[in-house]
């Protein structure tokens, strides 16, 4: 199996098995995001303990690529703090070629120690239209976190 159908099973994995899909009640901060390009929407709610994100729900509907990245991120975020989320936000921006800082790229020795599935949305890069797609989640995350 190649590199490109690994990356493709763990997306359609995510995308039929969407992980932290039901909603959490009495959420401490809710955002949804919207992809009018595509038809993607992302309603994202979190519950803190302190400053670590102790619960998190992502649902929506839309392609596979912004469902699955919704669910790569709820796992990479949960029971983590602030400050860490601020690392795997800032490495999956530099994967996807958000950002252009020299130093911020990804340590090619372990590139998924921090993003873990999320390396499997780098092929997305190819096709900048589903870029908006994968970061879906992530804008929205900013926003329920007050940084958007
Ligand atoms: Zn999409």
């Amino acid at each position: 199996m190649s590199l490109e159908d690994l990356y493709r099973e763990v997306i359609l994995d995510h995308y039929r098995n969407p992980r932290n899909h039901d909603p959490i009640d009495a959420p401490d901060a809710t955002a949804e995001g919207v992809n009018p390009l595509c038809g993607d929407e992302i309603s994202l709610r979190l519950r803190f303990d302190g400053d670590t994100i102790a619960d998190v729900s992502v649902t929506g509907q839309g392609c596979s690529i912004s469902q699955s990245s919704a669910s790569m991120m709820s796992e990479a975020i949960k029971g983590h703090t602030r400050g860490e989320i601020e690392e795997v936000t800032r490495r999956f921006r530099s994967m996807m070629d958000l950002e252009s800082t020299s130093d911020d790229g990804l340590d090619p020795a372990h590139p998924g120690s921090v993003l873990g599935d999320l390396e499997s949305l780098q092929g997305v890069k190819a096709y900048p239209v589903r870029i908006k797609c994968a970061n879906l989640p992530w804008t929205t995350l900013a926003e329920a976190l007050g940084d958007g």
